[in-house]
């Protein structure tokens, strides 16, 4: 069993454990946006399905997302 902390954020470069990697993909649970909306998003943001991060930074890319969606909204 793996209990090193061998894991890296992406974007804070924290290291942290396997178990605890989040990545865009669980933003498909989103009502919305679409998720292939939001893959596009972050494909912008050069970061892609496969990338780990933290708790922390997917919370924030969560908020991003939701500004960013907003804002096209209003902007029909
Ligand atoms: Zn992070």
């Amino acid at each position: 069993m793996q209990t090193n902390k061998n894991a890296q954020c992406k974007k804070c470069l924290n290291k942290f454990y396997q178990k605890d990697i989040y990545t865009i993909q669980q933003f498909q649970y989103k009502k919305e946006p679409k998720y292939k909306w939001s893959v596009n998003f972050f494909k912008k943001l050069e970061i892609d399905e496969w990338d780990s991060f933290c708790e922390e930074c997917i919370t924030d890319y969560s908020k991003k997302l939701d500004n960013a969606w907003n804002n096209q909204k209003t902007n029909i």
